[in-house]
């Protein structure tokens, strides 16, 4: 076979690949289908809109957290953001107002944001796991493996530019990987929407590739994922170049308010990546992107 088409059918395999890591099994046969069906069956022919997640989460009892959560707290900002704050999952006052970082370690996310000019209205704040974890334990790997693919559907919705990730399990889910939050801090890692089913278990030089200030070439990332290596070409997902910064969660600030400086180096970092993409760190606040 020639080359070229060769090229073309492992990129088109690697796609449905893809596709059937996000659950989708089946493929539409006409563009007009409306779009209530492709959610039904999972197959979003353009990226679904942040109401359209939502509306696939429902009431969600896909795990067990379900039946000890109040609310389910889906995310909130900008659906146009170009920087998504990634945590970890609610907490107490998030599971009473059904709002992503409210609490004590809200106040301070704030204040982060603050300190390099967004409001949290600019920017998309989100987390790793929707529902309240009882006694704000540590999540469990079921349960953010369940929470994942709407995690991942939000991004497909924003196609953020940057996402910052909060603290060791925001990190270590979005890049693959068990490496300590200390290691990963403050640097630029391009995002691979999917690497291994593993979460928590890999290595961060085999799985996520680090780059300090632009994207790994994407025919490398498809070359890569064609040697079988379980990457799926990101820029056939709609989700190119990306990248996850990987910082303290604020909550651990409160505990460690030492560490304070590295979190302000880390943010100021992504801002100046912002401003050197960009010119301004965000769409206008409401406009929906359809
Ligand atoms: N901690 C998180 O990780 N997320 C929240 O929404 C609140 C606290």
């Amino acid at each position: 076979m020639d080359r070229l088409v060769q090229e073309i059918v492992a990129d088109l395999k690697s796609y449905l690949e893809y596709l059937r890591g996000m659950g989708i099994v089946g493929l539409p046969t006409s563009e007009d289908r409306p779009r209530e069906v492709f959610l039904n069956s999972s197959l979003p022919p353009i990226p679904p809109t942040l109401e359209e997640v939502r509306k696939e989460l429902g009431d969600c009892l896909r795990c067990k957290l379900h039946r000890t959560r109040r609310t389910l707290v889906f995310g909130e900002g900008n659906k146009k953001a170009k920087l998504m704050i990634i945590g970890e999952g609610p907490g107490y006052e998030e599971d009473v107002q059904g709002k992503p970082f409210v609490g004590k370690a809200g106040q301070l996310l704030t204040k982060i944001l603050q300190s390099i000019h967004l409001s949290r209205e600019e920017v998309y704040i989100t987390n790793i796991i929707k529902c309240r974890p009882p006694q704000n334990r540590n999540p469990e790997l079921e349960e953010i493996q369940t929470c994942y693919p709407f995690l991942l559907k939000q991004i497909h919705a924003i196609k953020p530019q940057i996402i910052c990730a909060l603290g060791t399990f925001a990190a270590q889910t979005l890049l693959k990987t068990d490496a300590k939050i200390t290691t990963l801090r403050g640097r630029f890692y391009e995002f691979t929407p999917l690497e291994s089913p593993a979460i928590h278990g890999g290595d961060i030089n085999k799985s996520s590739r680090r780059v300090e200030s632009t994207t790994i070439p994407l025919a490398e990332s498809s070359l890569r994922h064609r040697k079988g290596e379980g990457k799926a070409p990101s820029f056939l997902t709609g989700l190119a170049g990306i990248k996850v910064v990987p910082t303290f969660h604020p909550a651990y600030l409160l505990r460690n308010p030492e560490r304070k400086r590295e979190v302000w180096e880390d943010m100021k970092q992504i801002s100046n990546w912002m401003v050197n993409n960009n010119n301004e760190a965000s769409q206008p606040v409401g406009e929906n992107r359809r």
